[in-house]
This record gives C-alpha cells, sequence and structure tokens, in this order.
C-alpha cells in the first residue's frame, strides 16, 4: 500500500496514475489534509511558487522541489507537478517509464494538436521529451501515427459525418481479463430477440434524428457479435440498412472475435450486407495460454476459421493478440507472431495486457502474483518486427490504465487496410453514436469539446429502459 497526502485537493487522479504507473502491484490512495498514511507514504505540498515531494510522511527532510509561477495556468500546474513525482520516483526506484509522466489514453494526441499547428518533427520529439520525458522511441512512434492518421483522415468528411456503434454484449464464455459488457451467451440464447428489438428502437431513433449526416463508418462489436445465430446476425444487419443510409459509409466493421463463433452462415450473411471489415482474435497460439485465460478455443480453430474468411471473400481480416497474458515469454510471443504470419492477415492489433478492477484476472493476480503477468520492450518488440515483417505500419496507438509495462496498445496494417473507425474513436475527432447495452455515445463539437451519454451495461435492464436510454439520446444530440 502507498498513501500520498497532499496538502490541497487538487490533481489527485492525475497524482494516483503517476504513481500507480512506477507501483503497479500496490495499492495506491491519495489523501488531502492531515491523515496518517498507510504503508510507504509520500507527501506532496503545493506551496506558493512551486511543489515539493518527500518520501515520508515526516516533514524532516527537505525533499525535491519544482518551481512554478503562483499565476501559472492550469495544464503548466499539471506539468510541473508530474515532472516533480517523475523525478522523485524515478529516482528513487532507479526506473524510467517509457511514456514518462504521460498517464493519459490518447498520447497522439499531443503529437497531432503539434503538426496542425505547423511544428516539425524534431521540434516535436524536443518537446515531448522535454515536458513529458517520453522516450525518444515512444515520441517517435507517436509522430509517425499522428502524421498517418492525419493522412487517412484528410479524405472524410469527418467533421460533418458521424460514426455508428452498435454493441453485442454476449460471448461464448468471459475471458479472464475481460471488463468489456460481456454476458455469456447460453444464458441469454432466449432474450436475443428482445434485445434486438430495443436496439431496433434506438436505432430507428437515431436514423430519424440523423438522418441528414453522412455515415462514415459502422462498427459492431461488444462482446462478441458472431455468437448470434446466422438469421439473427441477418435481421440486425437487415435493420441497419433500413434504419440508416450508408450510400457513402467508408467502413463497415463487425467483429467475429472469437473462433469458437464463427461459422460459414454467419460469414455468409456477413458477406451478404456489404462487411468490409471482419477481427478474428486468436490473443495467443498457444493452447496452453487460451486455456489459462477462459477462451474455449483451439489455435488450430483460429486458423480454420481465418481460412473460412478468406474462402468467403473477406480480404479486410483484422487480427489482435495481447502481450503480457499469464506465464507467456518471449518464445510465446515469438510463436504466436510467426503463425500469424503464415496466415497474413490485413492488421494486427497489439494489446499490452490491462489489468482492469472488473475483471477476473484480479482474483487470478491474488493468487498467482504478478510475476508471470510480463510484458517487455522485447515483446514489444518482437509484436512490431512481426508486424513490419508482414508490410504493415502503425496507425493508430491509444493506452490504458494499468497496463502491463506501461506500454500501450498499437493497431498495425497493410497500407490502405487501416480501420477508420479505430482511429475515430482513438482521437475523438468525430461524433461517434453507440447503440446498445453499455454503449457510450460521444458528441464531438465544431470546437472540440465532448459531450457523453452512456447506456446502461445490464442487458435486462437496457431491454427494460430503452426508451430511457433514447431520452438520453435525445437529450445529447438534439442539444445546440
Ligand atoms: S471476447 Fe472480448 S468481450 Fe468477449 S469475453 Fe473475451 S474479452 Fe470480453
Amino acid at each position: 500500500m502507498i498513501t500520498i497526502l497532499i496538502n490541497k485537493p487538487e490533481f489527485e487522479y492525475d497524482i494516483h496514475s503517476l504513481v500507480k504507473a512506477f507501483y503497479p502491484e500496490e495499492d495506491v490512495k491519495v489523501y488531502c489534509g492531515e491523515e496518517a498514511g498507510e504503508g510507504m507514504v509520500f507527501r506532496i505540498d503545493f506551496e506558493e511558487n512551486g511543489m515539493r515531494m518527500r518520501l515520508g510522511e515526516e516533514a524532516e527532510e527537505e525533499g525535491a522541489w519544482e518551481e512554478c509561477a503562483a499565476d501559472a495556468g492550469r495544464g503548466e500546474r499539471k506539468n510541473v507537478l508530474k515532472q516533480l513525482i517523475y523525478g522523485t520516483l524515478s529516482e528513487h526506484l532507479n526506473k524510467e517509464l517509457p511514456w514518462g509522466t504521460l498517464t493519459g489514453i490518447r498520447p497522439t494526441k499531443i503529437s497531432m494538436g503539434m503538426i496542425e499547428e505547423g511544428w516539425t518533427e524534431e521540434e516535436i520529439l524536443e518537446a515531448m521529451k522535454r515536458t513529458y520525458f517520453i522516450s525518444d522511441a515512444k515520441g517517435r512512434l507517436s509522430i509517425e501515427i499522428a502524421k498517418r492518421e492525419t493522412e487517412i483522415l484528410s479524405s472524410l468528411h469527418y467533421k460533418d459525418g458521424y460514426s455508428l456503434y452498435i454493441g453485442i454484449p454476449f460471448c461464448p464464455t468471459t475471458c479472464l481479463y475481460c471488463s468489456f459488457t460481456s454476458y455469456p451467451i447460453v444464458s441469454w440464447k432466449k432474450r436475443v430477440g428482445d434485445y434486438l428489438d430495443a436496439l431496433e428502437k434506438e436505432m430507428a431513433y437515431v436514423g430519424e434524428t440523423y438522418g441528414d449526416r453522412i455515415v462514415d463508418t459502422v462498427y459492431i462489436g461488444g462482446g462478441t457479435p458472431t455468437t448470434l445465430e446466422p438469421e439473427e446476425l441477418d435481421r440486425l444487419l437487415a435493420a441497419v440498412y433500413r434504419y440508416f443510409d450508408l450510400g457513402r459509409v467508408q467502413e463497415f466493421t463487425v467483429e467475429a472475435g472469437r473462433a469458437d463463433s464463427i461459422t460459414v452462415e454467419k460469414l455468409r450473411v456477413l458477406k451478404k450486407h456489404g462487411i468490409t471489415r471482419i477481427s478474428i482474435n486468436p490473443q495467443t497460439m498457444r493452447e496452453e495460454t487460451l486455456r489459462i485465460i477462459g477462451r474455449k478455443h483451439s489455435p488450430e480453430q483460429v486458423k480454420e476459421a481465418f481460412a473460412l474468411a478468406r474462402e468467403e471473400g473477406f480480404d479486410n481480416i483484422n487480427m489482435d493478440i495481447i502481450l503480457g497474458l499469464p506465464g507467456e515469454t518471449q518464445e510465446d510471443v515469438r510463436y504466436t507472431a510467426a503463425e500469424i504470419k503464415k496466415l497474413s492477415p490485413d492488421s494486427l492489433t497489439v494489446h499490452s495486457l490491462a489489468i482492469k478492477r472488473a475483471s477476473g484476472l484480479n482474483q487470478w493476480i491474488e493468487k498467482n502474483g504478478m510475476a508471470a503477468l510480463k510484458n517487455t520492450d522485447a515483446t514489444m518488440g518482437i509484436a512490431a518486427e512481426a508486424a513490419k515483417n508482414m508490410g504493415m505500419e502503425p496507425y493508430y496507438l491509444y493506452r490504458q490504465k494499468n497496463m502491463s509495462g506501461n506500454f500501450e496498445n498499437v493497431g498495425y496494417a497493410l497500407p490502405g487496410k487501416y480501420g477508420i473507425y479505430n482511429i475515430l474513436i482513438m482521437e475523438e475527432m468525430q461524433t461517434i453514436v453507440a447503440l446498445g447495452a453499455g454503449s457510450i455515445t460521444k458528441r464531438v463539437y465544431g470546437d472540440g469539446r465532448i459531450e457523453r451519454c452512456d447506456n446502461v451495461k445490464d442487458v435486462a435492464l437496457y431491454i427494460e429502459k430503452i426508451d430511457e436510454m433514447i431520452e438520453r439520446k435525445k437529450r445529447l444530440l438534439l442539444n445546440g
């Protein structure tokens, strides 16, 4: 346990995130005031012309000091504070973090803003290293991706159009690390029809309200949409076409994530409805790991599903893998990368395992500890190299809280096979109207302001309260 005592209620969230990045295995608490701290204690005092951080509860030693003008803006004060924490802990632990003081999920947004302002690459890199203590490699990666994203988005009317997300919250089983809205399909089979009824009601409302806008991309995710039966999928996709004009849609993705949910009949339904991109996600090609993480399919099933999808004519297939899975070594990652290379997907999304509070992984860690969950520079490098060898380039990047090794998730794709929706949602460039249980709609205004509204996660409640979900959307979409 680590306690941080602060003398003013400010930046608690940022302090927590950065300290946690240094101590991923510890419970970190931030308190304001004079409470006694539990476990290892750090003290941060905001003073008139700067901030001081001490290791230890008592104010005996001087501690580290950073100057900050009394009239500095909030953004500058936050940067100085994070530099102070980073400098102190990095010296104390003799440890560097690849992303430095950046704890937010969208580091590329910073590079993108600077590109738009006309900064050169070298100027951006220098500024990121100086302000955020980011490593040279991560700085270069974020600039490369920001440039690519800017180019990809230049052909899109993302400011006037919008994208549509539809969540299908069912999966064959629940993965160990899952924190999404997902329920085992066996328990919900009889209510899928009710769920689709509710979804159609939401679709009808949005289709009518936003009827004059261009739909740029559609993404059906979850969950695993292909847990639906072929006729249910058919009904869902037909409804999308009924309620929305997809005449100018650039990309229509359906996640077919779990190999054990894919059949030739379902693939044919997807094809019939013009799905342009699917995702078949092995996460790892090691049978033993698949068993540990609760995915009831084999690597062989992944290969079969992939071959089937190619046979049915899908020419844009993504695969997801996760680094840092229980017990996996560099050798395992190398093996997974080699097996994936044999399949030749069109894009590869490389995730660093994230430990989410709502997932079963926490119980697993309580029992087995953290030692078996290792993601390192070397494993990240193996995945990046594999993507490069398949001719792919990095095109989007995001981070999550509590990621193994403090790394990132990176999407790689062959030129022209980028997942446009992924960029739009990660960079918050466009309004995304999200339908279904647990989904979050984000409205992006012309001045960059963002407002959200969410749907309840519980499937039964979503079905029951569908009119209220629509009311929430109405307030957001028709506001101003
Ligand atoms: S497939 Fe995805 S949504 Fe489904 S249980 Fe696994 S992690 Fe969760």
